[in-house]
C-alpha cells in the first residue's frame, strides 16, 4: 500500500487523490485533487471533460487530529459546459463530519509523517478495507 493510499484512508478522503503530503509544525497540508474526470452541469446537467481552466491554490479546513490541523490544499478545476457553453467550479465533496475523537494511534502516524518515516508508516500499519485501519500492535518501534 502506498502512502498516499493511506492517507485516503486515514483522512477519509474517498474521490480524492492525494498528491503529496507536506508537514510544518502542526499543520498538515494534504495535496489533493478529484479523481473525476468530468463536471456535472448546474445549468443543464450535461457533463463536460472541457477544463476551462484551474482556479486558485485554496487552502481547506479538514479536520484536527491530536495536535495536528489538517488541511486539504489544491486548485479546483473550472469547467465549461460544451451544450450550453458556461462555467462552473467543481464541488469538493465534503468529507464526512468527524465525531470521535483521534486515537492515539493516528496521531502516532502523523508524528512519523512528520519525521518524514512514511516506509515505517507503511512497515507497521496495514489497511483492512473493512475495517478502515488497524495499528497492528504486536510491533513495537524500537527507535
Ligand atoms: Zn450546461
Amino acid at each position: 500500500m502506498t502512502i498516499q493510499n493511506f492517507i485516503v484512508n486515514l483522512f477519509e478522503l474517498q474521490g480524492y487523490r492525494v498528491r503529496g503530503v507536506e508537514v510544518k509544525g502542526r499543520e498538515i497540508l494534504v495535496k489533493v485533487e478529484l479523481w473525476r474526470k468530468t463536471g456535472s452541469c448546474p445549468y443543464c446537467g450535461k457533463r463536460t471533460r472541457l477544463i476551462h481552466q484551474y482556479g486558485k491554490e485554496r487552502k481547506v479546513w479538514h479536520r484536527l487530529i491530536g495536535e495536528f490541523r489538517v488541511y486539504l490544499v489544491g486548485r479546483k478545476r473550472r469547467w465549461r459546459c460544451k451544450q450550453c457553453r458556461k462555467v462552473f467550479t467543481e464541488e469538493w465533496p465534503l468529507v464526512r463530519k468527524w465525531s470521535r475523537s483521534s486515537s492515539e494511534a493516528e496521531v502516532e502516524v502523523l508524528r512519523l509523517i512528520r519525521d518524514n518515516s512514511f516506509h515505517r508508516v507503511e512497515e507497521h500499519y496495514y489497511t483492512d478495507p473493512l475495517r478502515r485501519w488497524t495499528p497492528q500492535r504486536d510491533r513495537v518501534y524500537t527507535d
